[in-house]
């Protein structure tokens, strides 16, 4: 079987990527045996490619209604960037380019209202993809946060306790993150026994379906009484 193998990290700790075998000695001492036998037994095919550049960079095109620039539009990266980790940036610049084509097969816009229509379609996508992708970088400890407003005045945060409970309410998650995080949580404690849930968490990992499947009354009783009993 040929497959590809990501380690992600946070808080700038990154694995050694000079060689294998050194590679190897990090999995022993830091992760699970069940990576270090899997990682043991791979035949290793191509270079080891590090990349310590994770962030996530939104720019709220929709914000801006129709002050956004006419004849021009943001589609993929360039609109919106995500912590590599979820593998969900190829789909959601697809999805991005579904929505201009077919803005433009409608044929009743004018040219001018384009970049308007495709800003406020195209960031409900990238809101999706950002929600599960960010509710995850949160948790960071030495999380970074840089908000530029309309007026191009940019603000920077970080966390420097190493701690993720801070005074700090720009560092806060916001409410909707909060909750994310726990139904998250608690979904994938059912899912661990359940082929099914992990099968839906999959589908909307990879955009194959809404993140509404994962609130379906069934799965929302099931992982309500899981945190609940917190078993
Ligand atoms: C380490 C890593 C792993 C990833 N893994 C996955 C994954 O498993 N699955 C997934 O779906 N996504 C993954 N992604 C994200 C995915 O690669 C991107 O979201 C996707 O490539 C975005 O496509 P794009 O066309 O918007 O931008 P890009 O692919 O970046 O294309 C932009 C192109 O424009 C060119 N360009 C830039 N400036 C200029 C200029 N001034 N003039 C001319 N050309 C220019 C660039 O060279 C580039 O070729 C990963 C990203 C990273 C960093």
């Amino acid at each position: 079987m040929l497959s590809k193998i990501a380690i992600h990290c946070v808080n700038s700790e990154y694995p050694p990527s000079d060689s294998y075998e050194h590679l190897l000695e990090w999995v022993k001492e830091r992760l699970d045996e069940n990576f270090y036998s899997i990682l043991k037994f791979t035949k290793v095919y191509s270079p080891l490619i590090p990349y310590h550049r994770v962030a996530s960079h939104r720019k709220y095109v929709e914000v801006l209604k129709k002050k956004w620039p006419r004849n021009f539009i943001l589609l993929g990266d360039s609109m919106c960037t995500f912590n590599p980790q979820f593998g969900q940036g190829m789909t959601h610049a697809c999805r991005q380019a579904k929505i201009l084509n077919r803005i433009f097969q409608d044929n009743h816009y004018q040219l001018e209202e384009v970049s308007y229509i495709y800003n406020r379609r195209a960031s409900t996508i990238s809101e999706e993809c950002w929600l599960i992708s960010t509710a995850n970088d949160w948790k960071t400890p030495t999380l970074k946060v840089i908000q530029t407003d309309e007026n191009g005045q940019s603000r920077t945060d970080q966390r420097d306790d190493q701690s993720i409970v801070t005074e700090n309410e720009q560092m806060k998650p916001p409410l909707i993150v909060r909750i994310l995080q726990w139904y998250i949580y608690w979904f994938l404690q059912c899912a661990n026994q359940s082929g099914q849930l992990s099968v839906d968490i999959m589908c909307v990992i990879n955009q194959l379906n809404s993140p509404f499947i994962l609130l379906k009354p069934t799965t929302l009783l099931k992982v309500c009484c899981k945190a609940l009993r917190k078993n």
